[in-house]
This record gives structure tokens, sequence and C-alpha cells, in this order.
């Protein structure tokens, strides 16, 4: 995993923008590795640590078959010299998509349940008793904490007045909350319809002291619920690929990253504000989009 390939990417002056003065970064997380990339990385590291310390016989973890969790965990735990095995949602395909044959080459032991199975993880957890377990999506304080060094690769983090970021399980967001100056504001983009158990999650992550402030997450930019898109996001994609060089994905990033933009013209965010949007990564998923759908 390369690290040093992190950079701050500028982008230049937009219309929206430029009336109300308001400067956007990107945080190219997604710059770190072609597969894995992103915050999932982040989120492992001290997990595995807790694998090694808890002298486990390897790490187990759940995902559905384009999981971006499932591949990071296996060339995580591939780096760490780990087994690992994936619970991977449905029956076993015929033939692995791009996401299962990643997480195989790097070693994960992948196992099929049935959507019923898949959904009673405690009988699954005993099933396998001896491997330490990762929650789905890699949720859990160990998570949270990892996502904090994020900020080290963001050079005078302390200009911004937001850090936006993609949110799934919350682990990230608890993390940047974490993490961030007493005067930034995190703002975090559902891409789950109807979450309503998110914030509570994302409580449950945060420390004493930034446990009761006010929570900036917005449920309206789901596109239909997750993993769905329709022709606009598709569009703002390309365009985006277009102006600015910048691939998103479209279950995640491209969400958010169109939530910001919609913001600004809305004026939610105050003139002169700074924002930085974490792309969080997860460019290995657009691989089950239709060829062609996309122009990088
Ligand atoms: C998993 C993921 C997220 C969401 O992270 P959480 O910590 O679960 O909220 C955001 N972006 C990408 C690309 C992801 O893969």
């Amino acid at each position: 995993m390369d690290f040093n390939d992190i950079y701050v990417q500028p982008i230049s002056a937009h219309e929206h923008f430029t009336r109300h003065n308001i400067s956007l970064d990107v945080l190219r997380l997604d710059a770190m590795h072609p597969i894995v990339s992103g915050n999932k990385y982040f989120k492992l590291k001290f997990y595995l640590q807790e694998a090694i310390t808890s002298k486990a016989n390897g790490v187990a973890t759940f995902g559905g078959a384009y999981s971006n969790h499932i591949v990071a965990c296996a060339f995580a735990c591939k780096e760490a010299g780990i087994p690992c095995t994936g619970i991977i949602r449905g029956e076993e395909p015929a033939v692995y998509n791009a996401t299962l044959m990643d997480a195989k080459k790097y070693g994960m032991h992948l196992h099929f349940v049935s959507r019923q199975d898949y959904r009673d993880k405690e009988s699954l957890k005993k099933k396998f008793n001896t491997l330490y377990w990762i929650n789905e999506g890699g949720y859990g304080n160990a998570g949270a904490e990892g996502v904090k060094d994020i900020f080290n690769y963001i050079p005078g983090f302390e200009k911004y007045h937001w850090i936006v970021c993609a949110v799934g399980t919350g682990t990230t967001m608890a993390g940047l909350i974490k993490g961030a100056a007493p005067n930034q504001q995190v703002l975090g983009i559902s891409v789950i319809k109807n979450n309503f158990s998110l914030e509570a999650g994302i409580r449950e992550l945060l420390p004493e002291k930034n446990k009761l402030q006010e929570l900036h997450v917005l449920h309206d930019f789901h596109f239909g619920g997750y993993a769905k898109y329709a022709a606009d996001l598709i569009q703002f994609m390309n365009e985006t690929w277009k102006k600015n060089r910048l691939p998103l994905d479209f279950v995640y990033t491209a969400k958010a990253y169109y939530a910001i933009h919609s913001l600004i013209k809305n004026k939610y965010f105050s003139n002169s504000e700074k924002i930085l949007f974490i792309h969080s990564g997860g460019l290995q998923g657009n691989r089950s989009l239709p060829e062609n759908t996309l122009q990088f």
C-alpha cells in the first residue's frame, strides 16, 4: 500500500463556488492503490493488531460480492501475514466477479452463505469461533480509531471549515469527528435509504468529549438506495471526470460529491468557507457497472 501517493486535489473554480467564494479540495485516498483504496484500509489497521494479539487462528469478516471491505480485508491480511475468511452474502456464483477474484487472489478463503443465513451473523460467528471477527464494513471503535490517521495526510487540515465524507456504517465519519479540530464540522452523506439508526451508531463510536455535539448527516442523497443509481448520477460522474479528472465510485463517493455541489448551489455553506471532501476510494466497485457506462 503506498501512502505516499495520497494527495490533495484542488477543484478549480466553478460558477457556484466563485459566487460564494467557496473553495473545494479533495483528499485522494483512492490514489493509494488501484483496487484496495480509500478508508477501508485505515479502518482495518487496529483490528488486525487486535487479531494478532488475540492469537486467533485468523481473521473473518462479512460482505457482499462487490464489497470494498472484503477486498481491503483480503489485501491487508495478506500484507500482515494473517489467514482470512470472507463470509459472502449469496450463493457461490459459477463465475466469480472481479471483486471476488481479487479477494481470492489475495488469499482470502471465500465462504458463501444464503441471504437468509447471512442475516444470522451470530450463528456464523459460532461456526468459526476460533477466528477474530471484524464487523461488516469494519464498523466499530478500532475502525474509527484507525481513521484518525487520515489527518496525517491532509497538510494544514485545520484550515478547512468542513470535512465531507460518504457514509455507510458511519465508522469513517466517527473517526473524522474524533480527529477533527474543534472548529471543524464533519458532514456525512448517507448512501443508504432510511438508515434511521445511523446517528445512534455514530454516537456509539464517539468519546465523551464528542458525544453530545450536533451530528451533520444528510439522508437525501442515496439516489434510490444502497448501490442504486440512475442516469443523472452516471452523467455527473462522467462530467466530473471530464472537468476535473476526478474518478468517483457510484456507490459512495459520487453521491457524496454530488451532494456537495447541490449544497453549494443551495447555500448550505457560508461564504468563504473551505471544504475538504474525503475521496474514500471504492473505485473497484465500478467494475459491476455495464461496460462503457463510465468514460474512465
Ligand atoms: C465503505 C465505504 C464508505 C463508508 O464508510 P463507513 O465507515 O462504513 O461509513 C465510504 N466510501 C467508500 C468508497 C467505501 O468503500
